[in-house]
């Protein structure tokens, strides 16, 4: 059998389930999601959050396009 079963994960911080790679923490507190880790990213370089949210939102509407293309 092969085993291609997506692994759903919950996000600690935001609560939200997750099927692509995990990102980690910067603090250490484990995996989180995608979104989180690209949030802590911004953050790191001093972005505020309305900016990190529209970003995120932005990644958003191209994985959804890309993902449409197939
Ligand atoms: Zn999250």
């Amino acid at each position: 059998m092969k085993d291609n079963i997506f692994r759903i994960s919950v996000c600690p911080r935001c609560g939200q389930t997750y099927t692509s790679p995990p990102a980690t923490a910067r603090d250490g507190s484990g995996p989180i999601c995608p979104d989180c880790g690209t949030r802590e990213a911004l953050e790191s370089i001093g972005v505020d959050a309305a900016e990190q949210e529209k970003i995120i939102d932005t990644i958003h509407r191209c994985q959804r396009e890309s993902g449409l293309g197939r």
